[in-house]
């Protein structure tokens, strides 16, 4: 998930033109990374608003709503069947790395150990504490997690509005996250944009509380 905003023509990212008043325009328009016809821009607060209000209008209906919740559910579910597995794997993979670094400190508590082995030795604690990191990471992605009422999604939805006015950074990645495939603009011939954009099943649970903790302190 690269880009938030993508021209409906190219399918290529819409970049901010530093101008007066920041606006977006297709980057290939302008020759970077290929040709597009699109040179239309689109002021960025103009286009902020019509999507905030897009969005609030939306979530304003409870069908979709439980619809979301309802993928949201299907895709946890998903992942809570497939990670009992891959944290088995993880605690073998695990295990085999402490039992090589074991050797390997045995060889060297007998004798002037060559730099080789110490390097060796090394190297397989840091492998050895990816391994445990990611094994903690499952550890959380298996901890229970309560649907979301409807009432707290259309909440999280109006805090991302006003997220936009404080923090756009972490606005933008939040609705990377909540979409499928960012939103993109479709030169109409009145001269205005249409938006399209979905929202990914399974984002609910995710928005704004990211699900993989780095670390448990
Ligand atoms: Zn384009």
């Amino acid at each position: 998930m690269s880009t938030l905003i993508r021209c409906g023509i190219c399918g290529g990212p819409m970049v901010i033109e530093k101008t007066q008043k920041p606006r977006y325009r297709c980057d290939a328009s302008r020759g970077n990374g290929g040709t597009c016809d699109n040179s239309r821009t689109v002021m960025e607060d103009a286009l902020r608003d019509a999507f905030t209000s897009a969005m609030l209008r939306y979530f304003d209906r409870p069908e979709v709503v439980a619809h979301l919740i309802e993928a949201s559910k299907a895709e946890l579910a998903r992942a809570q069947r497939t990670v009992p597995d891959e944290k088995a794997d993880a605690e073998k993979s695990l295990a085999e790395t402490r039992g090589r670094i074991d050797n390997l400190v045995e060889l060297a508590s007998r004798g002037a150990a060559p730099t080789a082995v110490l390097e060796k030795i090394r190297e397989l604690e840091a492998l050895a504490d990816k391994r445990e990191h990611h094994l903690q990471e499952l550890g959380a992605a298996l901890e229970p997690l309560d649907a979301p009422r409807p009432e707290d999604v259309v909440a999280r939805i109006r805090h991302l509005g006003v997220l936009f006015d404080k923090s756009p950074k972490d606005a933008r990645e939040a609705l990377k996250h909540l979409l499928d495939d960012g939103i993109q603009l479709y030169p109409l011939e009145n001269g205005h944009y249409r938006a399209r954009w979905t929202v990914r099943g399974g984002a609910l649970f995710f928005v704004g509380t990211p699900r993989h903790k780095s670390s448990r302190a």
